[in-house]
């Protein structure tokens, strides 16, 4: 079945789906985007996306291509057009398209939205989820409003690159005072050695995940101890389990930091149970 990208007010066949050469997110990557994890044709922690995408808009004054309920609309068409059932809906807006000027364009600039779909394989991410990934460690590098979901991602593609070079699945951020920030693409977890949950405070330059503030509900009806204060790479080393969450990984248990093998080199209890605990909460049967 060939897929459909949704592109300015059009349906297109993906691979012939196109954006003008002088759309802002092509010249300056001035725009922000938004993934929603899709299980059985739904939207994964659909509120929490479109909150965010509506504040990421508003801090980069950008304004919104239609209202909330016909971009719900969209979004579900393309989900059908493209018969997702399990997968990820990417949408992404920019300041539309103008000559090329570092400021912005007249404010009558018709914003510019695409929107694609893929499908995934929930028994696939079920077996990498049993093996864990590695992390590296690398220094945060990234500009100061990292709470803004925006497409600008030159450090974190570095980042995620120097990862795969080095067999790992995901890099995380360590800032000047050593702690770990978060990864370039997810949120970043250890369960320290007193079996407290602990990750990043949102007051600090990380992203606001999704999947991070359902987790904190799911961890606070679990009785776990839960905590943000900020954990330094030796206290992850020395952790018992460590995970990330985002809307592509889930709840992945990370088995090695920087080659260090955390625990006896298996997923442990509290990161598999999470994981368990948010699919349920994300995906009801
Ligand atoms: N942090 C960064 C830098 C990300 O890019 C992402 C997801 O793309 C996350 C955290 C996790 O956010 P969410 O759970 O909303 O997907």
């Amino acid at each position: 079945m060939s897929r459909v990208a949704y592109v300015n007010g059009a349906y297109e066949p993906h691979g012939r789906a196109v954006v003008h050469i002088e759309d802002r997110g092509y010249q300056f990557g001035d725009g922000v985007y938004e993934v929603w994890a899709v299980f059985d044709g739904k939207l994964a922690d659909s509120e929490g996306h479109f909150t965010r995408l509506q504040r990421s808009l508003g801090e980069l004054q950008i304004v919104p291509p239609m209202g909330e309920a016909a971009l719900k609309i969209v979004l579900h068409e393309v989900l059908r057009r493209n018969r997702i059932h399990d997968g990820l809906l990417y949408l992404q807006i920019t300041r539309g398209v103008a000559r090329r000027d570092h400021v912005f364009p007249v404010s009558d600039t018709p914003p510019a939205l695409v929107i694609t779909a893929r499908a995934t394989d929930r028994a696939a991410a079920a077996l990498k989820a049993a093996k864990g990934i590695a992390v590296i460690t690398l220094p945060e590098n990234r500009w100061g409003r990292c709470d803004i979901k925006t497409i600008n991602l030159l450090p974190n593609i570095l980042a995620k690159q120097a990862a795969k070079v080095d067999g790992a699945g995901e890099a995380w951020f360590v800032d000047a005072d050593g702690m770990v920030t978060e990864g370039a693409s997810s949120n970043a977890w250890i369960v320290d050695r007193n079996g407290t949950l602990r990750t990043q405070s949102t007051r600090a330059n990380i992203l606001r995940g999704v999947t991070r503030s359902t987790l904190m509900r799911v961890i606070a009806d679990s009785g776990l101890e839960v905590s943000e204060q900020p954990f330094t790479v030796e206290d992850a080393k020395a952790a018992r389990e460590a995970f990330i969450t985002g809307a592509g990984a889930l709840v992945m248990p990370v088995m090695s930091i920087d080659g260090h093998i955390l625990g006896n080199g298996h997923p442990g209890a509290v990161t598999s149970g999470l994981r368990a605990a948010y699919l349920r909460e994300a995906a009801p049967d």
